[in-house]
């Protein structure tokens, strides 16, 4: 009874000069498209006119493309055009449902994407080279092949980032099986929390990734963000070290994801109940230099992680309120010991005598609070049980 779910698979890229100036002008016709119709979606709402729908809006890109001012339209391929108004249409979407905030115009400061469906792209093979072909593309693009793609991949989505780099998204259907429970007898729970001495506690009592890393690359940022500063706007020094910015940044980036990544898979792998926090923007500011590592996106983003692998794995997610103060609680007895400030490392409970590591209690809480719901439920809602805002959905 395996189901079938898409995933994302990222690489590196590397487009000649030919490929790069069709890329650019691909990216600033599709930004153009995304701009332009949101203008007119704007606008018609402004004037109370009807709402503008994706149809509506491709048939009017259509007369676009044929006017002459905007000709320079058919110059690229019309499948990355299309799917920006798809994208549009998925940005409104998500503010109406409270996912995001309002659509707002692209810039050409910002990555630039432009995504590829059906016979707009495949893999090719050159000089026994897997390759990628892209409708209009002069010749094939080279691709750094860091793992194997399950599936025929649906979409491909080309981006550049302000570093100058490209890399390329490949949707893939896949089919997983659920994962067999990891006890004969009874459930196995963990807490997750986020830590100030390690990034992510678990109630096991294990401290997951050093900060150190983060804090070293945070410092070189700062430097290279100084050094920047001091350079003439625009003169050739400046835009090169915008570029190393850029790329101090991605690197970051693409460190806390990857860290992301394993901590998640191996979470769904080790436990059947997985207990996080619902952090508010708050409580991450209390927390001080933590939320300079992992921060509200990282935290928003494992959330999102164990939510997709949780579905895919048929593990449980709980998503427990803050309410029941986590790192006041003693998580032998129950016991509100009233607050602690940051530095406060460890602690001793006064009614039980407990000792207690601030990050590790904090995590066995938010266990607890699995347990609880896991095996009573009756028992929420009562005045000494821990609430449950959320569970596996
Ligand atoms: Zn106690």
């Amino acid at each position: 009874m395996g189901r079938e779910i898409k995933r994302t698979y990222r690489f590196r890229v590397y487009p000649n000069k030919e490929q790069r100036r069709e890329l650019a002008q691909t990216f600033g016709c599709c930004r153009w498209v995304y701009n332009w119709a949101l203008e007119k979606k704007k606008t018609a709402y402004h004037r109370e006119e009807e709402v503008l729908s994706y149809t509506d809006l491709s048939s009017r890109l259509t007369e676009k493309k044929r006017e002459e001012e905007t000709q320079w339209l058919q110059d690229v391929s019309s499948t990355p055009l299309q799917q920006s108004l798809r994208n549009l249409d998925r940005a409104f979407l998500n503010f109406f449902e409270d996912r995001a905030e309002h659509p707002t115009f692209k810039s050409k400061k910002g990555d630039q994407t432009a995504r590829y469906v059906g016979k707009a792209f495949d893999i090719r093979e050159e000089n026994d080279k897997q390759k990628l072909r892209l409708s209009r593309m002069p010749g094939l693009v080279n691709v750094r092949w860091s793992h194997e793609l399950p599936s025929k991949p649906s979409s491909c989505t080309v981006t550049k980032n302000s570093a100058g780099q490209y890399h390329v998204c490949f949707v893939c259907a896949e089919e997983v099986d659920p994962l067999p429970r990891t006890k004969e007898d009874g459930l196995s729970f963990v807490g997750v929390d986020l830590g100030i001495e390690s990034l992510v506690t678990l109630s096991t009592g294990e401290k997951v990734g050093n900060p150190r890393w983060f804090e070293n690359e945070r410092e070189r940022l700062r430097r290279e963000q100084q050094e920047l500063s001091r350079k003439e706007k625009g003169s050739n020094n400046w835009e090169r070290q915008r570029k190393r910015v850029a790329k101090v940044h991605q690197r970051i980036q693409d460190r806390r994801k990857d860290f992301i990544e394993k901590l998640t898979t191996r979470l769904v792998e080790d436990f059947d109940v997985i207990v996080v926090e619902n952090l508010s923007v708050k409580n991450m500011q209390q927390s001080g230099s933590l939320a300079h590592h992992i921060g509200q996106a990282g935290w928003a983003q494992i959330v999102r992680r164990l939510e997709d692998k949780c579905k895919w794995y048929g593990r449980t997610l709980v998503v427990a309120d803050k309410w029941f103060a986590s790192s006041q609680r003693c998580s032998e007895c129950g016991h509100i010991g009233g607050k602690k400030p940051l530095d406060v490392r460890e602690w001793t409970c006064s009614k039980c005598s407990a000792h207690h590591d601030r990050d590790i209690n904090a995590a066995k809480n938010l266990s607890r609070v699995g347990q609880t719901r896991i095996h009573a439920p009756g028992d929420l809602g009562k005045p000494d049980a821990f609430e449950v805002v959320g569970s596996g959905r």
